[in-house]
């Protein structure tokens, strides 16, 4: 295409409401169609990354490949897209205004005082347009963070409304509101819609689109009288009803043709409709699996559903290619005793150890590992699950009592996992881990190669500590062998037991570089693990 394509999706009403799942959907139907499309979010807030925030703050910490920590849209937007996102991907109010501060502490501003209007909103235009440059991309689609009317969104409504101006035709709006049910009075109700839709305009910007989120169904009636209060074409009033799953929020939209109405505003020619073979063909997959697949993630934020995002999401996704429905039992590792664990875990198929961070719920994972271990449960360590797969065969298996990581007790006298070399002078919590995507090595013949069937690959990381390579002949003696391998820092990455059945872990992050039509193959590996587990039981019993 000739000129980049600038899609900006706002949110009115109130917040998680899927803005998200929205953007993906209609990157998903644009790609469809051929156009190179990537999807950005601004964030309000003043942190510079998310990456210093605790998940109860945020849920889940996305990595990118070019190690920027992100917020867990950016998750949706490669899962959907099956794309790869970068630090441009995710910009917050912190990050335009530590840029801005740094030009004015060089002087760039030659003597100007600078203020919101102009220099934070040419900042935030400009990451706006970074992603348009040599026109990589046909479209760019911008979710704004928040919800129409915070103040700490008002400099990024500001920067839209003046794109608006300055791109013409384009630049695109996307509106997404809410219309709640009243169930004693048996009616869904618009006017929040037409509140929200008032508060945009006030701020100078008429939506093209609307998408109303609603758990019932709305009528034709209810459609056009939003098109007639809300200066909007009629036929750009989509709905958004709750789904079965997010992955069909893309197909609801194809229905309403929000990307044949968004084409035409934008003198785009429409074509025909995109078939989307592979999105259709795991749907279908996932509505006639009928099998069940019990997986328990034990990890310290049992509560939070967001808080493992991309690991749920990598276990459902995989199920589905075994035509399996997962199954998923959120374990709370403060609560796993000895006493209770065989109660907790016995009806496992399979066992996640979540990744994390300090001393609390550790025990409990230490506990989880022993059982699991014991009685050849498929068990998969992520991050902070691989460290305390390590701890565990030390302390139970080479006899190392006090082992541990010197995160949890830098006085230990058996420090199996510790911190790297180059994190020991590091003083700042920000972006200062080991971040996004490094090479690992593989042993041939071993599970990890066997489930990439290649011998080199790159996966993302977010820690500070690692396997302590002075135990390594140790462990491999007894069992617990070292399969992937850092090539330029001699980094373990990978750890497996191959007298198991299937029990591994990563220094890496694997949920993050899952998506839909290609799900990561440790977490196929896995689940295939898992599925055939279940039949041996079910055959012993
Ligand atoms: N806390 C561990 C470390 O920093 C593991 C981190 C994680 O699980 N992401 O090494």
């Amino acid at each position: 295409m000739a000129d980049t394509k600038y899609i900006f999706v706002t949110g009115g009403v109130v917040s998680s409401l899927g803005k998200g799942i929205i953007a993906s959907s209609i990157g998903k139907l644009l790609q469809a169609r051929g156009y190179k499309v990537t999807i950005q979010k601004f964030d309000p807030y003043i942190n510079v990354d998310p990456g210093t925030l605790n998940p109860y703050e945020h849920g889940e910490c996305f990595v990118t490949v070019d190690g920027h920590e992100a917020d867990l849209d950016l998750g949706h937007y490669e899962r959907f897209l099956n794309i790869q996102t970068t630090r441009e991907n995710n910009v917050t109010t912190g990050r335009i205004y530590q840029n801005v501060i740094m030009k004015e502490r060089r002087g760039d501003y030659l003597g100007k005082t600078v203020q919101v209007i102009p220099h934070i909103t040419d900042e935030i235009k400009r990451n706006v347009k970074q992603l348009g440059v040599k026109n990589r991309f046909d479209f760019v689609i911008t979710e704004i963070g928040g919800t129409v009317g915070d103040i700490e969104s008002l400099p990024f409504l500001e920067s839209v409304r003046q794109l608006r101006g300055e791109l013409g035709r384009n630049c695109y709006c996307i509106h997404l509101t809410y219309v709640p049910y009243i169930a004693a009075a048996g009616e869904l109700k618009t006017k929040p819609t037409q509140h929200s839709v008032k508060e945009l305009q006030s701020l100078g910007i008429q939506p093209d689109m609307l998408v109303l989120r609603t758990e019932h169904k709305l009528n034709k009636d209810i459609l056009r009288k939003v098109a007639l209060f809300c200066n909007v074409e009629q036929d750009a009033v989509m709905q958004s009803v709750d789904a079965s799953s997010i992955y069909e929020v893309p197909i609801l939209m194809r229905e309403q043709g929000m990307d044949e109405v968004l084409l035409r505003k934008m003198n785009i020619p429409v074509g025909n409709k995109p078939a989307m073979q592979s999105w259709m063909n795991f749907l279908e997959k996932r509505k006639k699996a009928t099998k069940h697949v019990r997986i328990k993630l034990v990890g310290k934020y049992a509560e939070l559903p967001d808080a493992y995002k991309s690991i749920r999401e990598s276990l459902a996704q995989s199920a589905v290619y075994f035509d399996h429905k997962l199954v998923l039992d959120v374990c709370h590792s403060e609560k796993i005793t000895e006493e209770n664990v065989t109660e907790l875990l016995h009806d496992a198929d399979g066992i996640v150890i979540a990744p994390g961070f300090g001393q609390r719920g550790i025990e409990g994972k230490f506990t989880a590992l022993k059982y699991a271990r014991e009685n050849d449960v498929p068990t998969f360590g992520i991050c902070l699950g691989m460290q305390c797969m390590v701890i565990e065969f030390a302390r139970n298996v080479l006899g190392l009592a006090d082992a541990n990581s010197a995160e949890m007790d830098p006085q230990s006298e058996h420090k199996v996992i510790d911190l790297m070399e180059e994190q020991k002078h590091i003083t700042n919590m920000g972006a200062t881990m080991r971040l996004g995507a490094y090479s690992c090595k593989l042993k041939k013949g071993s599970l990890a190669y066997k489930a990439y069937g290649k011998g080199l690959v790159q996966e993302r990381h977010r820690h500070r500590y690692e396997f302590n390579n002075a135990y390594k002949k140790e462990f491999e003696s007894a069992g617990m062998m070292c399969t992937g391998i850092n090539p330029d820092s001699d980094l373990v990455e990978v750890v497996e037991m191959p007298s198991k059945r299937w029990y591994l872990g990563t220094q890496f992050h694997p949920e993050y570089n899952s998506t839909v039509v290609s799900p990561n193959p440790l977490f196929m590996s896995f689940i295939e693990a898992a599925t055939q587990t279940k039949e041996i039981k079910k055959n012993n019993k």
